[in-house]
């Protein structure tokens, strides 16, 4: 049993998984990119207060979630902190604090990265886990929703994952909620012997939150709650109408999920979920957003509508794996420098950072071992090439292997590297 191991609830991405979150990573940056969203990076933590304001005191991810972080003793700028649970308060945070509301809105961010929630291990969900994110801050919509929805949706697509299906409701805004809060208040209350103790506590503070209970007791309950669709306000009535026409003028399919709520306090009217069908009926739940038209104001900026979403991307893998999907290849070297002389590290080494100076993924083989142990490794790390050094340096030359044909050549080192620059354009898009 080695000493140390990584934190419960924490894993160590070695290099097969890590590429394939890399491949993720890429998919989201190129997408956010298409769609006009500039990357971003915020702290991983924060002051508590930006999710306590932002996520709400009252929710499962600050009530029981929040990782928070005590700065070592005597440090003066002790302060309290916690790790992100999620990437919204803290883009709203800097988005107020550097006065993004003047720039021309929408201003349209995302942001992939580890986020902390201090949750019971189990099966995909984890203490540090990845989100890819986007928020557009400054618009209200419908149109905007509509893109953020499909942005979501072809994410999965273009990450090569099936049937991920979207929920879609809204739950209204200060005008037509109030009244709607205390018609499940009254629901929830007339079963209050049925519901577990700590729902029966939030029934108090937040009959909405009980909706996002993941207590199986509660789902029975649930599913027969009052909903807010026949009693959203004018307004937001057309604005839900309008996200759905945009959508189906995308060629978006959604279900409509009527008691669909999400678990932070800040959403407003629009609220989504990416679902992916599990055994038996269960589902999981790949990640979800929605609009926050009253968070800019909550953490001290005008008054400014936003929305946005954070799609989980270790459940993504995890999901990929489970569909069968071809694990992307791990990154290795085009070339490995070996030569014949064992204790020859330094012409190996010369030789390999040329290779690289030029561009190209290379590596010398600097044990000292026989050169047909030095082929031999050159061949397991999956090179193409093998540049082997030997006596003919001394007339400027060496040979050229291409280890997957299994063909030998000299080349003169001047020419090395454009050599194998060319051929390796020609394996990678055909000979021209
Ligand atoms: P939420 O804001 O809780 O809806 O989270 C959005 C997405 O992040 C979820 O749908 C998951 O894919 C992912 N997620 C949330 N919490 C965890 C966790 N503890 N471990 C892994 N993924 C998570």
């Amino acid at each position: 049993m080695p000493r140390c191991q990584a934190p419960r609830g924490t894993r160590d991405l070695l290099p097969a998984e890590r590429a394939a979150f890399a491949r993720l990573e890429r998919i989201a940056l190129d997408l956010a990119t298409r769609y006009g969203y500039q990357p971003v990076e915020t702290p991983l933590f924060e002051q508590s207060e930006v999710f306590e304001r932002a996520v709400g005191a009252a929710t499962d991810v600050v009530e029981k979630e929040l990782f928070r972080v005590h700065a070592g003793r005597g440090d003066s700028e002790r302060e309290r902190w916690a790790l992100r649970p999620e990437p919204t308060a803290g883009i709203v945070r800097a988005y107020v604090q550097h006065g993004m509301q003047n720039l021309p809105q929408p201003v349209r961010l995302t942001l992939t990265g580890p986020m902390f929630r201090y949750d019971r291990p189990q099966a995909g969900r984890y203490r540090q886990f990845w989100q890819f994110d986007v928020e557009a801050i400054g618009d209200p919509g419908p149109g905007i929703d509509a893109e953020i929805v499909e942005l979501g949706a072809r994410f999965f697509r273009e990450a090569g994952l099936r049937d991920v299906v979207v929920r879609l409701n809204s739950i209204g805004d200060g005008d037509c909620r109030p009244a709607y809060v205390e018609r499940l208040r009254a629901y929830f209350a007339g079963h209050a012997d049925r519901l577990p103790a700590l729902e029966r506590e939030r029934l108090a503070a937040d009959p909405l939150r009980l909706l996002d209970s993941k207590d199986p007791l509660m789902q029975a309950l649930i599913a027969e709650a009052p909903t807010l669709t026949e009693d959203l306000c004018p307004a937001c009535a057309g604005h839900f109408a309008g996200v759905r026409a945009h959508l189906d003028a995308l060629g978006v399919e959604y279900q409509l999920e009527p008691r669909l709520v999400r678990g932070l306090d800040y959403y407003t009217r629009t609220a989504f979920e990416f679902f992916r069908p599990l055994e038996a009926g269960a589902q999981q739940a790949l990640g979800g957003g929605g609009r926050y038209d009253g968070l800019v104001e909550l953490m001290g900026g005008r008054p400014t509508p936003g929305i946005g979403f954070g799609l989980g991307l270790d459940r993504v893998v995890l999901a990929l794996a489970a569909q069968g999907a071809e694990a992307p290849p791990a990154p290795h070297v085009t070339v490995v420098v070996v030569s014949a002389d064992p204790a020859d590290t330094v012409t190996r080494l010369r030789v390999a950072t040329d290779l690289r100076a030029a561009g190209l993924a290379a590596r010398a083989d600097l044990a000292q071992r026989k050169l047909s142990r030095q082929l031999e490794g050159a061949a397991r790390d999956r090179a193409h090439f093998a540049v082997i050094c030997g006596d003919e340096l001394s007339h400027g030359q060496v040979q050229l292997k291409d280890l997957e044909a299994g063909t030998q050549r000299p080349v003169n080192v001047a020419d090395l590297a454009r050599e194998l620059l060319r051929a390796e354009g020609q394996h990678r898009h055909g000979p021209a």
